[in-house]
């Protein structure tokens, strides 16, 4: 399906400073009829934004690339989010691949040995299938998270992936979204509480010493490498 052609009166009024329930309600009406889909790691960011789809009432699908190395948390969660929004449908769209064949082809800890492969395997090449006539990806990237994401634009083309990409969050703080979910009472990750600021692997990520809920880091990924990203989102990978 092409992209819509933005004319007159369909062109938005809501842009990079829009307030992101602004921008939900927009993307609704702007993209009915067409297949608009959100991905989630289950993280605060994604947790906030689900909440703010779920207040419309829409069957919208959010999926999630489970690489089989999810904290209990993790799965915990996703739990409470079926249960809180029974109109959203969670679907898991990762690999096949299970960790005793990925170490049959590639070796005993292969996040260790070749990350990069290891992501590519379980989060990178799973998300070209996941994204397979999708018109619309909704995502809840924010640009303060890293140097990485300082450019990421509300509503912009993602060249890896060939989709329409559509983040409202992207000019939040993590204040802001730790605002939104204890405003709202929004289920959110256990580890946050944990001192984990972000959501991956088990084998990838660790608590960052003295950080509360509310405060974001990526320090705790890939700790003692250089690798920032999974490489779903930008270059690289
Ligand atoms: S985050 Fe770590 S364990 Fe997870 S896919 Fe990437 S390298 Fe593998």
């Amino acid at each position: 399906m092409g992209l819509p052609v933005l004319q007159g009166a369909q062109r938005p009024r809501v842009g990079e400073s829009s307030h992101p329930q602004e921008l939900v309600e927009w993307s609704l009406k702007h993209f009915a009829g067409r297949r608009m889909e959100m991905s989630t790691s289950f993280g605060m960011e994604g947790c906030a934004l689900i909440d703010m789809y779920a207040r419309h009432g829409v069957p919208l699908v959010v999926f999630y690339l489970d690489t089989m190395f999810f904290f209990p948390e993790t799965y915990r969660l996703r739990d409470r989010m079926i249960e809180r929004y029974p109109n959203l449908a969670f679907v898991n769209r990762g690999t096949t691949l299970t960790p005793d064949e990925q170490e049959k082809l590639h070796g005993p800890e292969l996040w260790k040995s070749n990350p990069d492969l290891c992501c590519r395997i379980r989060k990178v090449d799973p998300m070209y299938d996941a994204l397979a006539g999708v018109d619309v990806w909704i995502t809840a990237l924010r640009r303060s998270q890293s140097e990485t994401r300082a450019n990421i634009r509300v509503l912009d083309w993602d060249w890896k992936y060939h989709v329409l990409k559509f983040s409202p969050l992207a000019g939040w703080s993590r204040r802001d979204v730790w605002s939104y979910i204890q405003t709202h009472d929004v289920p959110y990750n256990e580890l946050h509480e944990k001192g984990y600021p972000t959501v991956g692997c088990t084998h990838c990520t660790i608590p960052v010493e003295n950080l509360v809920a509310g405060e974001y880091s990526r320090e705790g990924r890939w700790a003692g490498s250089a690798k920032k990203e999974c490489g779903l989102h930008g270059e690289g990978i």
